[in-house]
């Protein structure tokens, strides 16, 4: 199911003045080189062992250092990454991506296309002044049952779920231009998504594909903490994931160039309009 999302005309109003009032700093944030991202991009190995160190390196080489920090996740034969980067309140803006993959390809699109991307966005928003502090999570264990994001939202207490106010979930990037998967998204937040592609002009389109699969959000929605899953999955592409054919190569560098650019506006808009 493919369509455009309705933004109401108050939101429309209200964050295109937002936009306009930080259109200098927003490009300025834009600050990650194509061949950065597509460097990172390239780094997709099919070991996941070797994920989760590449997952390490690349953000300690973002400077996440001290604020890095793993979880454990027995079941899952792997570790949740966190990088949290304080803001000036106690409300936290959660950014994941899983990191695992499975198949005989090098799982680049599913998804070592959105967990790459984390440490980019870590840079993208770390020097500026934020009102929210900004966690970034690479989870293990996707693939296995969601089981990563289930331990992490399950080791909260409910104080620290409480603070959590906004989750961007990011799942197969790189396939397609940017899509929502609006039935598993929180609609303020899908609206202020499609606000910020209108305002750059980057394309965003609605793509449910609930008989697919899940991602985890869902783990994140069942405790009723808001979510939006962002994705490139198609109809035609589809087939790809978890199969020989989801390389590096077999991705549309220029749209997943589109989708960072996106996601990263995206958050520095968050900030300020949660
Ligand atoms: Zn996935």
């Amino acid at each position: 199911m493919s369509g455009s999302v309705r933004l109401p005309f108050f939101i429309a109003l209200a964050v295109g003045a937002l936009g306009a009032a930080c259109a200098q700093t927003t490009l300025e944030t834009q600050t990650r080189h194509q061949a950065t991202i597509q460097a990172r991009l390239e780094l997709a190995d099919r070991d996941n062992a070797i994920r989760r160190e590449k997952m390490d390196r690349m953000f300690e080489e973002a400077g996440c250092t001290e604020s890095l920090s793993h979880q454990e996740v027995k079941r899952a034969r792997g570790a949740n990454i966190l990088c949290t980067d304080p803001g000036e309140t106690g409300a936290v803006i959660v950014v994941c991506a899983h990191y695992d993959g499975s198949g005989a390809g090098q799982a680049a699109a599913d998804n070592w296309s959105g967990a790459s991307l984390l440490p980019s966005l870590f840079e993208d928003i770390k020097w500026k002044p934020r009102k929210h502090t900004f966690r970034f999570i690479a989870f293990a264990g996707e693939e296995r049952g969601l089981l990563g994001s289930q331990y992490y939202v399950k080791q909260l207490s409910k104080e620290e779920r409480a603070k959590i106010v906004a989750v961007v979930n990011l799942d197969t990037l790189g396939l397609s231009e940017t899509k929502l998967w609006l039935n598993h998204s929180d609609k303020r937040l899908a609206n202020l998504l499609s606000a910020v592609a209108n305002s750059l002009k980057l394309p965003l389109a609605v793509m449910n594909v609930d008989q697919v699969g899940t991602s985890d959000s869902q783990s994140f929605v069942a405790r009723k903490i808001p979510s939006i899953d962002i994705h490139s999955v198609t109809a035609e592409t589809l087939g790809r994931l978890h199969t020989k054919q989801d390389t590096v190569a077999a991705l549309d560098a220029e749209a997943y160039y589109r989708s960072y650019k996106l996601v990263s506006t995206y958050l520095v808009l968050l900030d300020q309009a949660l």
